[in-house]
């Protein structure tokens, strides 16, 4: 997928939070010609009211008082500008360097249920496998008999294999299995599918815990890398969710399902400043391509992208063709 592809999935699915979110700053800026105190608290609570958070709306709104003064600024058509810099500022970006060399790299996300677990390993292994990688997927969402089910679908739309197990196996032997058989065959990603589920979260984290122990046997630096799914629809919700599971299974970055469906897209911008973790991928629909690399320069041009700005990227990338 090229770039301006790229671009154009995360423009479409930030469409609602643009028409709410940004249409709104956009209406507060045009109301004066000059920057003043009044115009910045109107923008304070136009992010306050986007999921954007208390803690980084705090620093968003300082820094821009701050480079107002320090800067000079005093038309207000300057505000929108500097609102997308303070935003990209404070939006964490993976950094792509863990599990780098390792063979097979070890991926295991987890997340409660409905988040969008399954369909990330779908669209996950789709990315690798377009990128020439080899992939195997393991199926440790054992509790529920549709889960596998519904991973199958998945994996034979990716093209790629997946070791599952009848229904209540031990999740940590099917995992167990399928690092054994990646290493045995040569494998580049291991995608482990865990249930969102137990009998009561306290289980839930013990059996995530299990299947790292477990997998360590076969591999001592797995699980690689950890996928906290968040759905964008529950917004702060999701991040009191979200806690439990940073400890017990050792998160190292999330990904951000369903920002197609909700006008709360500002939570990225909470997550990087509540959880400290990067945001690693972004899902923009429910088709097995809408799962996007996060990049904070990309993501905040989509969202406060207009008409123009489209055409002078379409203008670039005609160039660059
Ligand atoms: P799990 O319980 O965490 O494994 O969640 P699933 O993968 O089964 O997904 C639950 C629902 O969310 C399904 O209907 C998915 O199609 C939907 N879903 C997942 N990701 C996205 C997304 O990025 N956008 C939209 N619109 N729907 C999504
Ligand atoms: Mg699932």
């Amino acid at each position: 997928m090229g770039l301006l592809d790229r671009f154009k999935k995360v423009k479409d699915g930030l469409s609602r939070t643009r028409s709410t979110f940004v249409d709104r700053i956009t209406k507060v800026i045009a109301r004066k010609t000059k920057i003043d105190d009044e115009l910045i608290d109107e923008i304070e609570e136009t992010l306050l009211s986007s999921d954007i958070g208390f803690d980084a709306t705090g620093r968003i709104i300082s820094d821009i008082r701050a480079r107002v003064k320090a800067e000079g600024y005093e038309d207000s058509s300057m505000l929108r500008g500097l609102l997308k810099e303070e935003i990209a500022k404070y939006l964490i970006e993976p950094n792509g360097t863990a599990g780098l060399s390792a063979k097979p790299k070890v991926i295991m996300i987890v997340g409660v249920n409905g988040v969008g677990k399954t369909t990330t390993v779908g669209k996950l292994s789709y990315n690798f496998k377009s990128e020439g990688k080899n992939v195997l997927i393991a199926a440790a969402d054992t509790f529920r008999a549709a889960a596998n089910e519904q991973l199958k679908v998945w994996a034979d739309r990716a093209g790629v294999e997946i070791i599952q197990q009848a229904p209540g196996t031990d999740p940590g032997a099917v995992a167990y299995d399928a690092v054994s058989a990646a290493k045995a065959r040569n494998v580049d990603v291991v995608l482990i599918d865990t249930a969102g589920r137990l009998h009561t979260k306290t289980n839930l984290m013990e059996e995530l815990k299990k299947i790292t122990r477990v997998i360590r046997k076969v591999m001592p630096d797995a699980p690689h890398e950890v996928y906290l799914v968040l759905d964008a629809v529950t917004g702060q919700n999701g991040l009191m969710q979200a806690r439990q599971f940073l400890d017990a299974a050792g998160v190292t970055a999330i990904v951000l399902t369903k920002l197609d469906g909700t006008a709360k897209g500002g939570i990225v911008i909470a997550i990087s400043q509540e959880l400290k973790l990067p945001v690693k991928y972004i899902g923009v629909g429910e088709g097995i391509d809408d799962l996007q690399p996060f990049d904070r320069t990309t993501f905040v041009d989509a969202l406060f992208s207009e008409a123009e700005e489209e055409n002078n990227i379409q203008g670039s990338a005609a160039k660059e063709a």
